[in-house]
């Protein structure tokens, strides 16, 4: 038996946020949602509350509209950007469908009040879910455009005092060139926010690193592709990189 396996191994933090990108929902399509993607991310969140684990998320858009992408083919970029909060939306209720399915009870809170859909977000009631071990689901980003998802999982992280963020991945953590491209690139254990940000890791937008950096929040890649691996990590196995000061 493994750690991972151990319920009463010890938990290595006790409430942490997920960050994935749109992107990881749509499996091999290239767009949109594929429901057996979802349902397996949905397991392994499942997993990790299943350890008595506190679990914020929060999903990009990218698999379905990205503000950029919009305004570089002449949109205005502001309501290209609305466009793409609307996007994380639909993402978030996607996992909350799946993860019900499972048993795990969740909200899916929004940045832009849309009520019959889903709860605004009001800090002390999130933490109140988290406390009754839901899991919470934040969309629609900060709610601002020239934002992105990495940034409001960064600021939902550190106002609801999860000890780290989860960032899964493609791959098992940050290389120091593409490690798809590359055979020789080399996975950092260890690097620091500074390291990210002179060298262009990659590991999240400029502003979410600063944000996690001026709170010494802990950025964890890791590969989301890893069957069990969120779990793993959370009992103090496998592979990944921890990004901090
Ligand atoms: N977005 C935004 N403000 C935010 C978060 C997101 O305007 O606080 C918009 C932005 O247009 C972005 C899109 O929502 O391109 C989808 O988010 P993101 O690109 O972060 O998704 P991911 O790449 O993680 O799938």
């Amino acid at each position: 038996m493994t750690a991972a396996d151990n319920p009463t191994a010890p938990v290595k933090y006790k409430r942490v946020m997920l960050k994935i990108s749109g992107e990881a929902l749509m499996g091999d399509q290239g767009y949109g949602l594929h429901p057996p993607t979802v349902a397996r991310i949905a397991q392994e969140v499942k997993s990790v509350r299943d350890m008595g684990v506190e679990v914020c998320m929060v999903i990009g858009g990218g698999n379905i509209f990205r503000g950029l992408a919009g305004s570089a083919q002449g949109m205005e970029r502001t309501t290209a950007d609305y466009m793409g909060m609307l996007a994380t939306v639909m993402n978030a209720l996607a996992m909350q469908s799946a993860l019900e399915q499972l048993g795990v009870f969740t909200r899916v809170i929004s940045a832009i009040p849309m009520d019959q859909v889903c709860e605004p977000y009001i800090r002390r009631r999130a933490v109140r879910h988290l406390e009754k071990k839901r899991v919470c689901i934040f969309a629609a980003g900060t709610g601002n455009p020239y934002f992105t998802t990495d940034t409001a999982a960064t600021l939902r992280a550190n106002e609801m005092a999860c000890e780290a963020i989860f960032k899964g991945t493609k791959v098992d953590g940050v290389y120091d060139k593409d490690p798809k491209k590359h055979a020789d690139a080399k996975r950092y254990e260890e690097v620091s926010y500074d390291e990210c940000l002179a060298k262009h890791l990659g590991v999240m937008d400029a502003s979410a690193i600063a944000l996690a950096r001026d709170n010494d929040l802990p950025i964890i890649v890791f590969s989301l592709d890893e069957p069990g691996g969120f779990k793993g990590i959370l009992a103090g196995q496998g592979t990944y990189t921890i990004v901090r000061g």
